[in-house]
């Protein structure tokens, strides 16, 4: 009987541990100071990106803010992995590697929206990037950079954008296959089901999921609802 107990207090032990600790890890975007080193020692060069060299501005708009803190979720973005269904295949260890290997240049400039230059390998962004937060750019560094591998849009089939040429067929389960939404899209998906990012983040980053996959992918609403629920929905 004492053993019985003593076992269960143990076991009680663990499971409290276990919750603090995954509490400790949540993780969270640096200081603007620590983001400016960052920036300033490596995710300036690893961003390629084309702008002049200045102190990070702490307030207001900044546009190395914006791309330190994208880069920083890229880097340090960490992914559950138990309980996954067999087959199941993770994304890049380093997305930041990943996305950046497929690109020449990150310009900014006066582009009304982020977009891909396939003939030069470089990806065009916006300078009123400078208003956005990390979690909004991340999604278009890694959609912009799959458009590299020579994944290019095609004409929505229905909804809000229909008749645009801005869709891709079919959603991914894996970051061989895909275009540039649908990569993007598996991404969020990943940090909005299984990553340390705080709840309220990967609620909001669920939330956009949802509503991309609805707006900017081409297959049947069946398909669609499907990976909604098997990614967004569902606790997997
Ligand atoms: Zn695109």
């Amino acid at each position: 009987m004492r053993n019985w107990f003593l076992g269960l207090l143990v076991i009680l032990g663990v499971l409290t541990a276990g919750l603090q600790n995954a509490e400790a890890q949540v993780l969270k975007i640096p200081d603007c100071n620590t983001l400016d080193i960052l920036w300033n020692t490596r995710y300036f060069h690893t961003l390629k990106i084309v702008i002049p060299v200045q102190v990070m501005k702490c307030e207001g708009p900044s546009i190395e803010r914006a791309f330190a803190e994208a880069a920083y979720i890229l880097e340090n973005t960490r992914f559950r992995t138990d309980r996954l269904k067999k087959g199941t295949r993770l994304p890049p260890a380093n997305m930041l590697k990943f996305s950046t290997a497929k690109y020449k240049k990150l310009i900014v400039d006066d582009s009304e929206n982020p977009w891909a230059d396939l003939d030069k390998k470089n990806i065009h962004f916006p300078k009123d990037t400078e208003n956005l937060d990390g979690f909004s750019v991340v999604g278009n560094i890694v959609h912009e950079a799959r458009h590299l591998d020579n994944h290019l849009h095609e004409i929505c089939w229905t909804g809000p954008n229909k008749g645009l040429w801005m869709c891709d067929r079919g959603l991914a389960d894996s970051f061989n296959e895909g275009g540039a939404h649908s990569h993007a899209l598996l991404y969020l998906a990943w940090i909005g089901g299984r990553s340390n990012w705080p709840r309220d983040k990967r609620i909001a980053i669920k939330n956009l999921t949802r509503e991309l996959v609805q707006t900017r992918i081409n297959a049947p609403q069946a398909q669609k609802d499907a990976w909604i629920e098997k990614y967004i929905d569902r606790l997997w």
